[in-house]
């Protein structure tokens, strides 16, 4: 594993900045990968991790940078669930363990610093110093992941009976003695002009 500031240089090059969240989401994704007892999720350990994350905020990118977990490999799942929270799978075990960030940080974070004017460089430089506990609440989980969640699984491609577009990973629907797409089964996140 690399050191915390070798990930957060990364973190910062793939964010487009530095901030409290990149530091967080460092230390988050660190303390994942060390529970696990992956330390080398780039190398010899990259198709042993599956990353759950709970929300899309500057955090998430660090998460990815530090775990090598991308969208494209399917390594990366997204739960829109609005929290600073992320879940990490060893898909070599089945361990996994959720780590969420302490709602206490950001009060901790000013006591620390009341120095500190500003907001975000305030808790940069408390997230550096706090301990684990302070920072982050962890739990030892159980995930299920069936055979499509995995990176690399292949399997048939169907076709949409309504809309004609190929879906893939069984993310069809079936309705009605139909094969259907999400969107034409009515999960639609759009609205046709
Ligand atoms: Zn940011
Ligand atoms: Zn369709």
């Amino acid at each position: 594993m690399k050191s915390f500031d070798e990930y957060l240089r990364d973190a910062e090059q793939a964010h487009g900045h530095l901030c409290a969240g990149q530091v967080l989401g460092v230390r988050l994704a660190m303390l994942g990968l060390q529970k696990l007892g992956i330390d080398d999720p780039h190398g010899k350990d990259r198709k042993r991790l599956v990353t759950f994350v709970e929300i899309d905020r500057c955090a998430t990118d660090a998460v990815a940078v530090v775990t090598g977990c991308r969208l494209g490999k399917r390594a990366l799942k997204f739960r829109d669930w609005g929290k600073m929270a992320a879940t990490f799978v060893d898909v070599s075990t089945g361990k996994a363990i959720r780590i969420a960030a302490k709602e206490s940080s950001k009060a901790l974070a000013r006591q620390l610093h009341p120095e500190i004017e500003s907001k975000n460089q305030q808790q940069m430089l408390a997230y550096r110093e706090m301990s684990d506990d302070d920072l982050f609440a962890s739990q030892w989980v159980r995930v299920e992941l069936p055979p499509e969640e995995f990176p690399g699984y292949k399997g048939e491609r169907i076709v949409c009976e309504q809309c004609g577009e190929g879906i893939n990973f069984r993310r069809e629907v079936r309705k009605g003695g139909r094969v259907l797409c999400q969107a034409c089964s009515g999960a639609r996140y759009y609205e046709p002009l």
